[in-house]
């Protein structure tokens, strides 16, 4: 565990380093990858992440090529070969930290907004297989007053879809669920910003 935790501070040293980056107008030194990563990969941690082109995983945590394993599609979500790439990359390589990485101001978590607020028909069913996933943890938000409030609702399907990604992969299959209870595998949510460029690290 002590391990995993060193993992997760070189994403937020990376993630400090892109931040400063930002603000000074640095450009970050190209971490060159050794030699041995031609011949094989070892990442130390598999990224789930949104298609959002603002939200590159590599260049948000500042690591090489050969330091993540990184999964995208729109809206974080979890099916079968989320969970089955996550599989094949701790299986193949060891990788024991994995890490869904949502952000602020994802189309997806918009795009599913709009349909439960104001349905639309003949929306493409590829399409639709994505908004319904996202759309179990912004269903409940809906209940709540946070509906009255578009930003404050849209801030909180992000953390809430994070979270529901979080859970599938943790009892999506029973490889990954032994990985966690005896293996030592974590996995953790976390949220960038697309406004300032600091990811967060989500509580439990
Ligand atoms: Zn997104």
């Amino acid at each position: 565990m002590q391990e995993i935790n060193a993992m997760i501070q070189r994403l937020q040293d990376g993630n400090a380093e892109f931040v400063a980056s930002l603000s000074n107008g640095e450009t970050l030194a190209e971490r060159a990858p050794p030699a041995e990563l031609v011949q094989e990969q070892k990442p130390f941690a598999i990224i789930l992440g949104c298609s959002d082109a603002r939200v590159p995983a590599e260049i948000v945590f500042n690591q090489a090529i050969g330091d993540l394993f990184v999964i995208r599609v729109a809206g974080n979500i979890v099916a079968r070969s989320q969970i089955g790439s996550v599989e094949f990359a701790a299986s193949a390589f060891g990788t024991r930290l994995v890490v869904v990485l949502g952000h602020t101001k994802c189309g997806a978590i918009g795009a599913t907004l709009s349909e439960l607020q104001q349905p639309t028909e003949n929306q493409s069913p590829n399409l639709r297989s994505i908004v319904d996933r996202v759309r179990p943890s912004v269903a409940e938000l809906l209940e709540t007053d946070l509906r009255h409030d578009h930003d404050a609702l849209a801030a909180a399907a992000v953390r809430a879809n994070v979270r529901r990604s979080v859970d599938q992969l943790r009892h999506g299959s029973d490889i990954l669920e032994d990985m966690v209870q005896s293996d030592g595998m974590k996995i953790v949510g976390a949220e960038y910003s697309v406004e300032t460029g600091r990811v967060s690290f989500l509580e439990g």
